[in-house]
């Protein structure tokens, strides 16, 4: 009985659904989305006895696993581009650049060669990472400067900013959005003050800590205010951040010299963010890989390369062409 099938599932709460007999081995069950009426025919088929497996394991069976590992950083993609990426590598793009590393038996071995390889893959890890990983972009500044004010004008809408986790305002929130396509995510720490109450403490440690962790600080100063010591203590601190001279919607009562880079910014009137959002975009992807560039896309690649690249430091040939063999995994 070959073709397409539509029936009913279970006794009780039928279920819809349409089955395709693909060959006398294989039957295609498709049902109603959303994961309730998935589990309920694989927990049905599992009292029949079936065996449930997960689609890395049914595909490796089918599939080399390097194609199976690429193929699950797509299904954590959030943005068209990055699955445009991610969807060229798992075209063979990765599996071609990771086959030229492996040494080829007959001929001399030349590290220079491989290392200028490997060094070409490495130039795009961070990227490659964060195909998978939003750019993590962390917002800090005195209470009332604005952050979470600024973070919904970047997110487009005007609605509180959901937490990260259950807790208490002095929790980091975030919130995840694209930009040109790339995937960000911005954090609103809770107002890093100098002389902290202890109850605020932990908030200002935790926040020092994803200051510490982010890919970009963006400080912010309310130039409708005298500036304060706390102000100079975070541009000082971390110098190399973006800094946003905020509300400049309002008279400026700044009293003290702008840093150079600030860039104007009103939440109010929007005035300014579509400048602040191309200086993000610039400085954490100053490069944009063309369609035909080979990218790691895994921490386990990248390690394997980074591994990689240190034999062919040591001129190790049997290290290298073992640590090739596991990123392409070979036996
Ligand atoms: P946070 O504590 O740093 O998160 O600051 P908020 O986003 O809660 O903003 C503090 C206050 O500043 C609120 O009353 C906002 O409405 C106001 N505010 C934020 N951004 C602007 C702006 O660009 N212009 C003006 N005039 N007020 C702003």
């Amino acid at each position: 009985m070959d073709g397409i099938v539509y029936g009913l599932w279970g006794q009780d709460n039928n279920e819809d659904l349409v089955l395709c007999r693909l060959d006398h081995e294989t039957v295609d069950i498709h049902c109603h989305g959303g994961m309730a009426a998935v589990e309920r025919i694989l927990k049905d088929l599992q009292t029949q006895g079936c065996d449930i497996q997960s689609w890395q394991d049914f595909a490796r069976k089918i599939e080399p696993a390097l194609e199976v590992e690429l193929q699950e950083t797509l299904t954590a993609a959030t943005t068209f581009r990055a699955a445009e990426i991610l969807l060229r590598q798992s075209q063979g793009l990765l599996r071609a650049a990771f086959t030229a590393l492996m040494p080829d038996e007959k001929s001399d071995f030349d590290p220079e060669e491989f290392q200028t390889r490997i060094q070409e893959l490495l130039r795009w890890e961070h990227l490659g990472l964060h195909l998978t990983t939003p750019w993590r972009v962390v917002l800090a500044g005195r209470p009332n400067v604005g952050k979470s004010s600024l973070i919904n004008a970047i997110l487009g809408y005007d609605r509180s900013i959901v937490f990260d986790e259950a807790g208490t305002t002095r929790d980091v929130l975030t919130a995840t959005t694209a930009i040109e396509g790339w995937p960000f995510q911005f954090s609103d720490t809770a107002g890093i003050r100098g002389e902290a109450a202890p109850l605020e403490a932990a908030g200002i440690q935790r926040a020092e800590q994803v200051l510490n962790a982010a890919d970009c600080c963006v400080i912010l100063i309310d130039t409708s205010q005298p500036a304060q010591a706390d102000d100079q203590r975070l541009l000082s601190q971390w110098s190399d951040s973006i800094v946003v001279a905020h509300k400049i919607d309002l008279p400026l009562r700044w009293d003290s010299p702008l840093p150079e880079q600030a860039i104007p910014v009103s939440s109010k009137t929007k005035t300014g963010l579509e400048i602040l959002l191309n200086q993000l975009v610039q400085r954490l992807i100053p490069e944009i890989p063309d369609e035909q560039t080979a990218i790691p896309v895994t921490k386990r690649q990248s390690e394997l390369l980074h591994q990689a690249e240190e034999a062919l430091q040591r001129a190790d040939r049997q290290t290298y062409s073992e640590l090739i063999r596991q990123l392409l995994f070979q036996d």
